[in-house]
């Protein structure tokens, strides 16, 4: 068998590369910001983010950052609460 080479990505949080495995995928769809699962595909401009809080928090901490990132005008409160969604995962790691 053929050895797939990883994709790389760069943590919106901390400006690091990662193989993209184990990075948070999550991508803006509808006005909503929603966590990739495994190699699901969904339409929109991804992002990538470490398993880290302070990345998560970075990464959120202006609205306009992620906007820009994501190209997309998400509110304020879709942006804290998918946030709040990814550091309660965290947590329970
Ligand atoms: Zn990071």
């Amino acid at each position: 068998m053929q050895k797939t080479k990883t994709p790389i990505r760069t943590c919106i949080g901390c400006r690091s590369k990662f193989p993209q495995k184990t990075l948070i995928r999550f991508v803006c769809n509808a006005g909503q910001i929603l966590e990739i699962e495994g190699s699901k595909k969904l339409p929109g401009r991804s992002a990538y983010l470490c398993h880290s809080k302070s990345c998560i928090d970075n990464a959120f901490k202006t609205p306009k950052r992620i906007n820009a990132l994501l190209q997309v005008q998400l509110s304020k409160s879709a942006i804290s609460e998918f946030q709040q969604t990814l550091i309660e995962k965290e947590n329970h790691r």
